[in-house]
């Protein structure tokens, strides 16, 4: 993923350094083998970072921390990109995108929402959105995308156009899950051999004008929304999912491919 001025804007090799003074750029899809994306800024002005893998088309793309305060979907969603950048474990082929933090105001604060009190995964347009009181801990705010980093994600779903997405959350003890949207069930199958938690069409209660709603049901892209054990020790829950990531990157994306 090329993005112009790439050359002045991108850090190559590098993760974690903040550069003041980036602006955002389109997208320009391009085959790298690496390359880190200022995508945009949080309502408090932090920047939302996607870092990207692997030539190949297909790709897939990953988001950690839409909830600010399931800090171990961003602990893993770091670890994967640790895990790219120091080897070629990616299928050969397969290209993937990450985007560890997708609230950071939130993460800031230890918040689900973001800093106006919005749920991010209340924030998508699909056609179940709905308003809701603010302060209500599942806030949809305003109008679908009224949050700056909603439409950060979207736009970044539009350019991309992905074959794969996994959103990491976290869910409390014992209904830790592999939740699929759309025709997601083959990868959620897939992930659950390596991580042991069960696949789910639903994870039980409405989630209206949810990421995975929206790009799952809606758009038809095949969406796992890969729910951690909460409380659970981050560095357990890597452990429990590297291979489960890696095994979703293997493999037909789509259920489609597979006649179903
Ligand atoms: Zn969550």
């Amino acid at each position: 993923m090329v993005r112009k001025s790439s050359l002045l804007l991108v850090t190559i090799g590098g993760v974690g350094c903040l550069q003041e003074g980036r602006a955002p750029q389109p997208w320009k899809p391009a085959p790298v083998a690496f390359e880190r994306t200022l995508l945009g800024y949080s309502v408090q002005g932090r920047p939302i970072d996607a870092y990207s893998y692997g030539w190949g088309a297909d790709p897939v793309l990953v988001f950690g921390g839409f909830h600010g305060n399931e800090k171990a979907s961003v602990h893993v969603a770091e670890k994967l990109i640790a895990l790219l950048q120091g080897n070629s474990a990616l299928p050969a082929g397969r290209s993937v995108v990450i985007v560890p933090n997708v609230n950071p105001d939130g993460y800031e604060r230890n918040s689900r929402q973001n800093a106006r009190g919005v749920d991010l995964n209340r924030n998508f347009p699909a056609a179940n959105w709905k308003a809701s009181e603010p302060g209500n801990s599942s806030h949809g705010g305003s109008a679908p995308l009224s949050e700056p980093e909603a439409q950060i994600v979207l736009d970044l779903v539009g350019e991309l156009k992905p074959s794969l997405i996994i959103s990491i959350h976290s869910i409390s003890r014992n209904r830790q899950c592999n939740n699929f949207d759309g025709p997601g069930r083959a990868v959620a199958r897939r992930m659950a051999t390596r991580n042991g938690y069960p696949v789910k069409a639903s994870i039980g209660y409405a989630t209206p004008g949810s990421f995975g709603t929206w790009a799952g049901k809606e758009l038809q892209i095949p969406t796992v929304t890969l729910e951690l054990p909460r409380p659970a020790d981050a560095n357990q829950c890597w452990a429990d999912n590297r291979g489960a990531l890696m095994a979703a990157f293997q493999g037909p994306l789509d259920d489609r491919a597979l006649g179903k």
